[in-house]
């Protein structure tokens, strides 16, 4: 049995649910006693064939065609991949890309599709975890048929580790110029894309509790101290005191720094969707039954315009 996964790149760099589609590529495998193949269509294939090498992968197919993703190419390319290894299981990052290919390889392979998995488990048929109604519930669907596409959602499974011993092999693709009807014209970030929040190493995240746009000051001051990026909750990003991209939750970005600070943050269900994954969670709230209280390594209960600037003091800012 073989389990194929899709890894995802972008403006010449691997994106790091790559590295999770390995992990729970390896997981799915081990239950299946599958193999586990990982692929990677356009860009520079060789380097990231060779960082595709993880523990735990046991072939890497690397498709030499273009430099950025194109959906034409990746729903051929895929498909002809599938064709050739016919996986049981092929896993595709539930990224703005994987969305647009996914689909439309399962099909053209016949396949069921499975969206925006959180887990997965076999116990016969494979079962997927996904979350429903604004994150509040979680569901189990049963997938029946042998085979199926799954999305899998970033930041849910640990990477791969490094490592491995894996072959990369150059997979001889056969692309019909004439179904290429999409072009990439260009990359354009959005209006203050200047900060990937998601990359961050640590998070000084803002809330509700700080009342006012001109209060920010002290979160950005803390934020200079730690040389860390500020991130926001919804309703400081819908008063327009912070961009978009700055939101972190389940209609804002899935991050997974090492250290997450949330500062007047109450905890909701769809801020904690997209922040759970930190290494390490330290709150400030004046409520002490505040749920973020429930997920934090470290909590301190007080206002947060007394404990912010003794922090940003402490740490020399
Ligand atoms: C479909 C949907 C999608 C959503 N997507 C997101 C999302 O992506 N991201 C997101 O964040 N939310 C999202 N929300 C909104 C979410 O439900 C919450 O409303 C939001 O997360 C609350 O933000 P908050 O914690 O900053 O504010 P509040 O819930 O108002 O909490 C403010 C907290 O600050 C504390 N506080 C007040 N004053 C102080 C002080 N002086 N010192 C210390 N603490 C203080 C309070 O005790 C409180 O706990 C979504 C909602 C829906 C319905």
């Amino acid at each position: 049995m073989t389990v194929l996964a899709v890894a995802e790149h972008r403006r010449g760099e691997l994106r790091d649910v790559s590295h999770e589609l390995a992990g729970a590529g390896r997981e799915l495998a081990d239950a299946t006693d599958s193999e586990l193949h990982l692929a990677v269509v356009s860009g520079d294939v060789d380097a990231f064939g060779e960082a595709l090498v993880r523990e735990g992968v046991d072939r890497v197919h690397t498709v030499d065609y273009g430099e950025e993703f194109n959906h034409d190419v990746s729903v051929q390319a895929v498909e002809q991949l599938a064709g050739e290894l016919d996986p049981d299981y092929l896993l595709v990052p539930h990224t703005v890309n994987g969305l647009d290919y996914a689909p439309a390889v399962a099909e053209r392979l016949g396949l069921p599709i499975v969206t925006d998995a959180v887990d997965m488990a076999v116990d016969g048929n494979l079962a997927v975890t996904r979350e429903m109604y604004g994150s509040k519930v979680e569901t189990t669907i049963e997938v029946d048929a042998d085979r199926a596409v799954v999305t899998l959602r970033p930041a849910e499974w640990p990477q791969a580790p490094t490592g491995g011993d894996a072959t990369v092999e150059p997979f001889d693709v056969s692309i019909d110029e004439s179904a290429v009807r999409s072009t990439v014209t260009g990359f354009e970030e959005v209006a203050g894309g200047d900060v990937d929040i998601s990359e961050a190493d640590v998070l000084v995240s803002v809330g509700r509790g700080i009342e006012e746009e001109d209060n920010l000051d002290i979160i950005r001051d803390l934020a200079e101290a730690l040389d860390a990026t500020v991130s926001a909750s919804r309703p400081v990003v819908d008063s327009g005191w912070l961009p978009k991209n700055r939101q972190v939750g389940q209609s804002g970005k899935v991050v997974t720094p090492d250290v997450y600070i949330a500062i007047g943050i109450s905890g909701a269900v769809q801020h904690v969707a997209g922040m759970k994954g930190a290494d390490t969670i330290i709150a400030i709230n004046t409520d002490p039954n505040a749920p973020i209280f429930d997920i934090a390594d470290y909590g301190i209960v007080d206002d947060l315009f007394e404990v912010v600037p003794a922090l940003t003091e402490q740490f020399g800012g």
